[in-house]
């Protein structure tokens, strides 16, 4: 057929929009959606005519061009992926996931109203702390708490509260930046703390910090340098010391602990890392953490510790700023009510499930994974071997933890293009490649996503 009766084969909109698969698609989704898509899909066919790239078609064609195109703009940028890398407090997929505790109370606070403001027994305005206040005290053992937006925002509210226009004295070790951007110093100067920095790199000694007090300090800042670790000949000031040195000179005692971990991981195995029971318990005055890293729930930042200042920090204008919203507060809640019994929240919240959750069980889940991938997928060679896992989220930066993954390697396409084509298909899956191998972690995978993975290793070749 010659291009001008091609082109005059095309259908026209209103035609378009009379075919059955149409009308069926106009029950329920908006014309407006349904004519763009019939006009790209027109579009597509007609440049393509026109530069002789296709040569016939037929009405099928185009209505299956035109429900693929529908079909994608039905659906959302922000979607799941599959996250096949054992990172698993990974910062670019989201960092941690909510347990279903959390998820149900976000679901029941945001499809009703809610009494966020609301005192219900006494029948007018109340606090949307209130809320989670004592559930985090009694977890912790602190005498006040609040939340906002993230740690960063946790830090900087509890910094204006101390120390504005007053020093901050913090151990030069500490100056860290933590991924995503955090950088101390940065948070400090907009909190209007002025940052006095004591000690060196490696070396940090009392006197440094007993040196440089004056009328006008603030605060003592000790800051958890979650994400690296400095070896060798290195010296720290203990907690206990600068607590006593704050006690002796009045002076608030704060501490950035950054991951904050509820539950002493060393009993698993772990190297020890400091929970925040631990710290409040040594008498810092203040502690702030993220709720989205090892706590294992939303992005949120808590702040929890001596009543006259917790009081302070919500009479301060920014908390207005870096309020906590509704659906947070509620997947907060879920999450907290599952660490008033330790083992509750170890079966519960996936962070903590996925990072203390035995080997042997992997390989297990890596053998099934390995025999499903086999069954359905020609001309890839796919193994089990041990390797490691990362917690992620600049917690634990020295953690190897123990686990099994599947290797999967092809001569017709190279690891790159695997990934490649995995990290865009219709069920994004991330991977990691190595020495010529892509290789999934059965730490992260889920079960319910192994029909998925399968799916779209068959159309890798396709
Ligand atoms: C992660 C981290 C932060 C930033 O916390 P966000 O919740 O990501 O804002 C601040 N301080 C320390 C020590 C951290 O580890």
């Amino acid at each position: 057929m010659d291009k001008k009766d091609l082109l005059r084969k095309l259908p026209k909109i209103d035609e378009f929009l009379k075919e059955s698969v149409v009308v069926e698609d106009l029950k329920n989704t908006s014309r407006t959606l349904i004519t763009n898509s019939i006009r790209t899909s027109i579009d597509y066919y007609r440049k393509n005519i026109l530069n002789d790239s296709i040569k016939d078609f037929n009405k099928e064609d185009i209505l299956n061009l035109y429900k693929s195109i529908l079909i994608n703009s039905k659906g959302t940028n922000f979607k799941k992926v599959i996250n096949g890398t054992g990172v698993v407090i990974h910062t670019n997929l989201g960092r941690s996931i909510l347990s279903n505790e959390a998820i149900e109370n976000v679901t029941k606070v945001s499809e009703n109203y809610s009494n966020l403001e609301y005192d219900l027994k006494l029948g007018k305005r109340g606090s949307r702390y209130s809320h989670i206040e004592e559930l985090i005290t009694k977890i912790t053992g602190g005498e006040a708490a609040m939340v906002v937006n993230n740690n960063a925002a946790a830090v900087m509210l509890a910094l204006n509260t101390l120390c504005e226009d007053k020093e901050a004295i913090v151990s030069r070790g500490q100056l860290v930046e933590i991924g995503g951007s955090f950088r101390v110093p940065d948070v400090m100067k907009f909190s209007r703390a002025s940052l006095i920095e004591v000690g060196t790199t490696n070396r940090t000694h009392l006197y440094d910090y007993e040196n440089n007090i004056n009328e006008n300090t603030g605060v003592l800042l000790k800051v958890h340098t979650s994400n690296f670790k400095i070896m060798g000949f290195t010296e720290d000031v203990q907690l206990e010391e600068l607590v006593e040195l704050g006690e002796k000179h009045k002076i608030p005692v704060m501490e950035d602990i950054g991951s904050g971990t509820l539950v002493d991981f060393s009993k698993y195995g772990f190297t020890y890392e400091p929970t925040v029971q631990s710290s409040l318990r040594k008498g810092t005055d203040v502690v702030t953490f993220s709720g989205d890293k090892m706590l294992g729930g939303p992005q949120a930042g808590i702040i929890v510790g001596k009543k006259s200042y917790v009081d302070k920090m919500k009479k301060n204008q920014l908390t207005r700023a870096l309020r906590i919203d509704k659906m947070t507060l509620a997947a907060l809640e879920g999450t907290l009510k599952s660490y008033i019994e330790e083992e509750e929240a170890i079966k519960k919240i996936p962070t903590l499930n996925m990072i203390l959750t035995d080997k042997e069980i992997h390989k297990k889940r890596a053998q099934r994974l390995k025999r499903r991938l086999k069954n359905h997928v020609d001309d890839f060679t796919f193994k089990v071997e041990g390797d490691y896992s990362m917690v992620g989220g600049g917690s634990m930066p020295t953690e190897r933890i123990e686990t099994y993954v599947v290797k999967a390697f092809s001569d017709k396409i190279s690891p790159e293009k695997i990934e490649k084509k995995l990290r865009l298909s219709e069920n994004p899956i991330v991977v990691r490649v190595s020495n010529n191998e892509v290789i999934l972690d059965l730490r992260t995978l889920f079960d319910k996503d192994f029909d998925i993975i399968v799916k779209e290793f068959e159309k890798l070749l396709k």
